[in-house]
């Protein structure tokens, strides 16, 4: 058998385990082991690359060594609460990683089947978009600039130049890729892409990042994708595939959750202010204090906790599942109901609930939620508040209406706990606070739920 045979074989092994570990990231019980299995391929494909004839080692190790020390301490030194941020400058170095691969191997040979140049011309377009697009959003995401969209006049017919110039030069450069200007036409390809990047993500509004997101993911894969296909490596391909569809299926489910089309997001501006007036609030703020909520709470028969990002920001989950647990001791039903695009990252609150060992079937989706709200006794609410708007039901003039959020307003009490009445990630006001049945629980979520878990123990002891 020949060192590529062996090679080869490798490859084909690494993609089946990149094929299960995928398969097991989509139940909570195997994930931990999917991830590991995922980890294990990549390690194989690795091992198989470096074993390639003809590889100058002392650039790749020294490549390894700064990469592995830069991701390490980022991983080590990031805050839970900034994994979004994270994953979207991952998702700008996997597009930065392959618009370099496809700069250099047309830079050193050119003369390449036309193949080849077309999967170039991908790595580089796709590639530079990935980069700028994930920049911006990690931009918007860390809120140094604004989470709003950013509109202006002829938006559309921008793009839709840039990227008519984008095809017109991609053919120009497909069909004569050693011709005069071929090079300065490919240096074209990657400006305008990157501009592309830039465009394509800030007219995107606050509450729609998760699709971006995705999106901005699933694009990282495609252009590993097509660098695959440009250093004609079989598992570079197959993983950039995966990376490209699970990014895609991820993108339809945030796109589902906010009940919206991929091409409505892209393009209609959502989280601006629609023409028209937005509602009055109307009502006013009820604060209630710890022991208060006590009280309703021991008598309470059917409890629902709704988490979003504050539970994130801090970290009630543990003391939030003793709440849960003591709550069930004393006689109530408890679940935990999930918005899917609650906190700042696609499946953040299962994350942080699985971390504190909330048993899966206490979990509840959305839709499987609301019909039951109505015979709810306490809704608590944990630093949710985008996924909680009833104005996006009631309020036809408000910028998110249409999105499904959780009914929290329709349970008959509703503790809302977090620290002043500011707006959430999309930037709006929020009528919940003010409805009859709604008390404000003021304070950081997790410094309020201990307080009401210590006035349990002390009515016990
Ligand atoms: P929101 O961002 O709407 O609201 C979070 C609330 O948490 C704030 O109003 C804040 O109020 C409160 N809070 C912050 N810190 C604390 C604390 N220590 N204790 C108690 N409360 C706290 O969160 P949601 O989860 O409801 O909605 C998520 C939003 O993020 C949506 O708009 C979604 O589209 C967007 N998004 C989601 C992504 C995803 O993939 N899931 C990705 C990117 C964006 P206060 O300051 O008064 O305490």
């Amino acid at each position: 058998m020949t060192l590529d045979t062996v090679i080869n074989l490798g490859y084909i092994v690494a993609s089946i385990l990149f094929i299960f570990g995928l398969k097991m990231l989509s139940r909570q019980q195997t994930a931990r082991r999917g991830n590991a299995l995922s980890a294990s391929a990549m390690l194989l494909a690795i091992i198989c690359t470096l074993a390639t004839r003809g590889l100058t080692y002392e650039w790749i190790i020294a490549g390894m060594i700064i990469g592995a020390v830069v991701g390490a301490s980022a991983a080590i030194a990031v805050k839970m609460t900034s994994m979004p941020e994270m994953v979207a400058l991952f998702n700008g170095s996997g597009g930065l990683a392959s618009l370099i691969v496809g700069w250099l191997e047309y830079h050193v040979q050119p003369d390449r089947p036309m193949s080849t140049i077309i999967a170039v011309y991908f790595t580089v377009l796709i590639g530079s978009i990935t980069v700028t697009g994930s920049l911006i959003a990690y931009a918007k995401l860390s809120e140094r600039i604004s989470g709003k969209p950013f509109l202006f006049l002829g938006q559309r017919v921008v793009n839709a130049l840039i990227l008519a110039s984008l095809l017109g030069l991609g053919i120009f450069f497909i069909a004569q890729p050693q011709g005069p200007y071929a090079y300065e036409v490919l240096l074209l390809i990657a400006g305008l892409s990157l501009l592309l990047g830039i465009m394509a993500v800030i007219p995107i509004g606050g509450a729609d990042m998760p699709v971006v997101i995705s999106l901005l993911n699933s694009y990282s894969g495609l252009a590993g994708a097509a660098a695959g296909f440009v250093v004609l490596n079989n598992v570079l391909i197959v993983a950039g595939s995966l990376v490209g569809a699970s990014g895609i299926i991820l993108t339809a489910i945030m796109c589902k959750a906010m009940n919206r089309s991929l091409t409505n997001v892209l393009f209609s501006g959502f989280g601006a202010p629609r023409s028209g007036t937005t509602r009055e609030v109307e009502g006013e703020v009820k604060p209630i204090s710890s022991e208060d909520a006590y009280i309703a709470l021991e008598a309470a028969r059917s409890v629902v906790f709704v988490p979003g990002y504050g539970m994130a920001v801090s970290q009630a989950q543990h003391v939030v599942r003793e709440l849960g647990d003591l709550l069930e001791q004393n006689g109530a039903e408890v679940h935990y109901a999930i918005h899917p695009v609650a906190g700042r990252m696609p499946g953040h609150m299962n994350v942080l609930l699985a971390e504190a060992d909330v048993a899966y079937e206490q979990l509840v989706e959305m839709d499987a939620m609301n019909p039951l709200m109505p015979t709810v006794d306490v809704a608590i609410v944990i630093g949710a508040n985008d996924v909680v708007n009833p104005a996006a039901r009631e309020d036809d003039s408000s910028p998110i209406y249409g999105m499904p959020i959780i009914n929290v307003d329709q349970a008959r009490t509703v503790f809302v706990l977090k620290r002043s009445m500011a707006s959430g990630f999309a930037g709006i006001e929020n009528p919940l606070f003010y409805k009859e049945n709604v008390r404000m629980l003021f304070g950081d979520a997790k410094a309020s739920i201990q307080a009401i878990v210590a006035e349990f123990k002390s009515a016990v002891s």
